[in-house]
């Protein structure tokens, strides 16, 4: 079947243009290459998301937007998109298993968390290095960690780290942080938590598992070693748009140029969520790319055909 609008990507994004292009009773599907909620669904607790006076958990919000675009007739199909193809006005979506067509297409593959790229990272990827702190801080029970980053996720994180490790140490580029102030105050009355300034991580060591990571001062040089069992890395995202690179009008960095109205460089595609270049990436302005674009695909169709 040919769908009104095929959503790329299950997080926030696209769970909210799911939810309004269903509920426009456009046929509309949803591909996900893992489970739908994206990285929001690995938040520990949403403190932002208007409605939720205490907060609420990643993963039982995204679960009801999932709940919600299903219940209005979205579908959700799992698959990684390989290619995208636009050939008269239809638009092939190439999945490992099939392609799936489409009269318009909705962006919404979010960013990856970005890597260290030193030594040691890869090996000790799951055996002591972790981008999650929700997925695997129950690990570091009784253990001292290093959490990279200054940023509002390494700052949530480290906190959030503090339940099950016996210490956590923030290892951050600069002497100032990038994290909000709420967050900042926070951390630093937390006792469990320490900081190393103006530093950088050179090497991840150990032998089954992670136990050494040595760091480099930026201003002076000097190397040193801290001895950790974990270590979290936050250190921002990266767009995942590896696999439409030619498709769409990307800026320097690899996020999707958009104009107000989400629609990108190219007719009949548009963009929402983390994949986007713009000023503020959460949930509540995900959500709301992501409403914008599937009103957007309704009125580029109903041109279209008009
Ligand atoms: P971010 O804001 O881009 O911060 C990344 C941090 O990592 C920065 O402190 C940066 O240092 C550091 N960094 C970058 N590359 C590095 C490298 N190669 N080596 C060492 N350090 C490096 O990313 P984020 O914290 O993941 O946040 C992403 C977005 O989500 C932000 O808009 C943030 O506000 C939002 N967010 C919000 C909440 C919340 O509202 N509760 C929670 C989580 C995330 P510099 O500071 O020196 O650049």
């Amino acid at each position: 079947m040919t769908y009104d609008i095929a959503i790329i990507g299950g997080g926030p994004a696209g769970l909210s243009a799911g939810i309004y292009g269903a509920r426009a009773k456009l046929s509309t599907v949803i591909i996900e290459k893992m489970y739908p909620g994206g990285q929001a669904a690995i938040t520990h607790l949403i403190e932002n998301y208007p409605g939720f006076v205490d907060g609420i958990g990643g993963s039982e919000l995204t679960e009801s937007m999932k709940n919600q675009a299903e219940r209005f007739g979205a579908k959700i199909l799992n698959g990684e998109v390989e290619d995208i193809k636009k050939q008269a006005s239809l638009f092939y979506v190439k999945l490992k298993s099939e392609t799936v067509e489409g009269k318009s297409i909705i962006l919404a593959m979010g960013a990856e968390p970005r890597k260290l790229d030193v030594k040691g990272e890869k090996e000790f990827t799951g055996q002591g290095v972790s981008y999650c702190a929700t997925c695997d801080g129950a690990f570091y029970t009784d253990m001292p960690i290093m959490v990279i980053g200054g940023g509002d996720t390494a700052i949530e994180e480290a906190i959030y780290l503090t339940r099950f490790a016996s210490s956590v140490t923030v290892v951050h580029r600069r002497d100032q942080l990038r994290a909000t102030k709420i967050l900042q105050d926070r951390a630093f009355k937390n006792e469990k938590i320490k900081f190393i300034w103006d530093s950088v991580v050179k090497e991840i060591k150990g032998k089954d598992m992670v136990e050494e990571v040595v760091l480099k001062n930026v201003k002076t040089g000097e190397e040193s070693s801290v001895f950790v069992n974990g270590v979290f890395s936050a250190v921002g995202y990266v767009p995942n748009t590896a696999s439409i690179k030619g498709l769409v009008k990307l800026n320097d960095r690899g996020y999707v140029i958009t104009d107000d109205k989400m629609a990108t460089d190219i007719p009949g595609i548009f963009a929402a969520g983390d994949i986007r270049e713009k000023s503020l990436r959460q949930v509540v302005t995900a959500v709301s790319d992501g409403a914008i674009a599937a009103v957007e695909a309704e009125k580029y169709i109903e041109n279209q055909e008009a």
